[in-house]
């Protein structure tokens, strides 16, 4: 350990993603506490859906794990994406129907990508890649921007929304391909059906996906 990273590690603590105690030595992005108490998911969250074969999570969005993605989201706190990709990269890794060619993710509009500055799924998506020895590829555009689906109620509303609003530039890239699609959260699975649908219009041939938490 360099004389810097001590200091560092000094001055700027590692917290926990998800309480945001200061973590110990071998403590891996998130702390006992919440290794024990975590929301997680049963049967690692499994949930079917249109277009797409399954989703997996390996948390819910309550209590914590809500709080630690809103930071992630919107507050900029794109360090998390590190622990985040490890959770799931272990939920994708015990998931025994996972088989899949390429990973990709839920894009943000260019335009939302650019007041925020980041894409939290494009983040994830590189860290659970590089957690599973792979790497992430864009394979959807969202190229208009739609009303938040958060502020939308249910499955038609929200499906009514975004329907249209994913492309895949480069069909070629998908054409006969299985793709582990991956999203921060899932709530109806609109949006996973709206891209799945999208992917397969394309020429892919199956689309499953992966979510770090579920609704
Ligand atoms: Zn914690």
């Amino acid at each position: 350990m360099s004389f810097t990273s001590v200091l560092l590690d000094l001055f700027f603590p590692h917290k926990c993603v998800f309480c945001a105690r200061v973590l110990n030595k071998g403590d891996d992005g998130w702390c006992s506490q919440c290794t024990e108490s975590l929301p997680y998911t049963d049967n690692r969250g499994r949930q079917e859906g249109d277009h797409f074969a399954f989703c997996i999570s390996p948390l819910y969005y309550r209590g914590p794990v809500r709080k630690s993605i809103m930071r992630f989201k919107f507050r900029g706190a794109i360090a998390y994406a590190d622990t985040y990709g490890k959770l799931l990269a272990g939920c994708i890794r015990e998931e025994p129907d996972i088989g899949y060619d390429l990973i990709s993710w839920v894009p943000l509009s260019s335009k939302r990508k650019r007041s925020r500055g980041y894409d939290q799924a494009m983040l994830l998506a590189l860290a659970t890649a590089l957690e599973l020895d792979d790497v992430a590829v864009e394979t959807l555009e969202k190229p208009q921007d739609v009303q938040a689906q958060s502020e939308l109620g249910d499955l038609q509303e929200r499906s009514a929304n975004i329907s249209g609003a994913y492309i895949v530039p480069d069909p070629e890239l998908v054409r006969g391909k299985c793709i582990l699609l991956i999203d921060d959260v899932v709530t109806t699975g609109s949006t996973l059906s709206e891209c799945a649908k999208e992917l397969l219009d394309a020429g892919a041939a199956k689309v499953v996906c992966a979510s770090l938490a579920r609704g």
